[in-house]
């Protein structure tokens, strides 16, 4: 068998443990470029003081995912029943809480292999895959799901790579189909999830330990809730005994979703307890400036990236702006938890723009990365959630 060399970059990568290699990486990428999705490789350095195995699966600028440190195993079907049987173990808290069925199953590079992630809700379950490397052993996920024991009513797939137009990026593949909504419990928070329709399901599962921080320390406050989706951290505000709530998203389908979430929890009889806006977050973050509004809680959790007809929002760039309205919007004794899932946004390079802008005045007390079903790798974009609480002290 052929072992492919890598560069220094490559090398370095080995050395830190990292697990996802690109072309770059290596010191013969042409070879490689035509390697079949799937083809299980042997890389190493040039003065052979180590060989590791890797599957090529190409998804954005990755091209193959390190699945063993040496020679001494096989890539087979028995090894994916080990490494979800030791996922199934790591995740036996979250399987036992009668109040949680909801959950991320197997959390790729951080739980062995990269390329694919596998959700729990109640008996159903979300297969994604991120390459079509890792797709080519779905037979044997499928398999080993089943030798586990773990019960599933159902399955759906999402393709989250570019699909062919025969071809569906999400699917109803196994079992029964999953009511609409299928109702799920979080901490007891209860959830609508809607399976089939889209990747997004209605909840993000990275985020309950902040849904359970806000839910037992909101107390009686005034929330608001930014590009708040479907409601998740309302609901858990709400619960809380938040005496009103504010949602804020774009997107019109959030407004019956959030409704729902809200109805769900009896949370629905309370006249002016919440209020849900379709609206862009820039334009409600402009009107609540000038009516001169202040909220105990601001919370905000864009996505990395958005566009919308009247504005454009990256991370990177724009979230120091945006943190500068959010804190003028926090009352004194109020807290603003801000959240970002962009994995090029260092959780360093966060704190210290958060920290420059809160300056005098705010005081990071909390924060929060990715929960115990999210492991993950030493790649830099495995660990991308970072969640910053500041208070205000002036
Ligand atoms: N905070 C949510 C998840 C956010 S997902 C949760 O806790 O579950 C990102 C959301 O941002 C989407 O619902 C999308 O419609 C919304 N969005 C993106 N750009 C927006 C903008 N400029 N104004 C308002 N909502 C926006």
């Amino acid at each position: 068998m052929k072992r492919f060399r890598l560069n220094s970059a490559g090398v370095l990568k080995v050395k830190n443990e990292e697990r996802l290699l690109t072309l770059n990486d290596f010191e013969l990428s042409e070879i490689l470029a035509t390697m079949p999705e799937g083809q299980v490789i042997l890389v190493g350095d040039a003065d052979k003081t180590f060989t590791v195995q890797a599957i090529v699966g190409r998804q954005n600028k990755g091209f193959a995912w390190i699945i063993f440190d040496d020679l001494t195993q096989v890539w087979s079907e028995d090894y994916l029943v080990d490494l979800l049987e030791e996922a199934v173990k790591k995740r036996q808290d979250l399987i036992e809480d009668p109040l949680t069925n909801g959950y991320r199953l197997f959390n790729g590079e951080g739980d062995g292999v990269g390329g694919i992630t596998i959700d729990y809700y109640d008996g159903f379950i979300q297969i994604n895959w991120y390459s079509k490397g890792a797709y080519c052993y779905r037979t044997w996920w499928l398999q080993a799901l089943n030798v586990i024991g773990i019960q599933v009513k159902g399955i759906y797939e999402t393709k989250r790579y570019s699909v062919g137009s025969d071809d569906s990026a999400i699917a109803h593949t196994w079992g029964i189909e999953a009511p609409k909504p299928l109702v799920i419990s979080e901490a007891g928070r209860k959830y609508a999830i809607y399976l089939g329709e889209s990747w997004m399901t209605g909840v993000f599962f990275d985020q309950r330990e902040v849904r359970n921080f806000i839910q037992t320390q909101v107390h009686e406050g005034r929330v608001l809730n930014l590009f708040s989706y479907t409601g998740a951290f309302s609901i858990a505000a709400s619960l809380g005994g938040a005496k009103r709530v504010v949602s804020v998203d774009v997107a019109k389908r959030t407004l019956e979703w959030t409704q729902e979430n809200f109805e769900l929890n009896g949370l629905d009889n309370k006249e002016d307890h919440h209020e849900i806006r379709i609206m862009d977050v820039f334009d409600y973050l402009d009107y609540a400036s000038k009516q001169s509004f202040r909220f105990d809680w601001v919370i905000c959790d864009p996505p990395s990236f958005a566009r919308t007809k009247t504005s454009t929002f990256q991370a990177l760039n724009d979230y120091p702006t945006l943190a500068k309205k959010l804190f003028a919007l926090t009352k004194v004794g109020g807290l603003c938890v801000l959240s970002t899932n962009h994995s090029g946004y260092t959780k360093e390079q966060f704190t210290k723009d958060m920290n420059q802008i809160g300056q005098g005045k705010f005081q990071l007390i909390q924060s929060f990365g990715l929960p115990s079903d999210f492991p993950n790798s030493k790649d830099p974009q495995s660990a991308y959630l970072k969640v910053l609480v500041y208070y205000r002290a002036r």
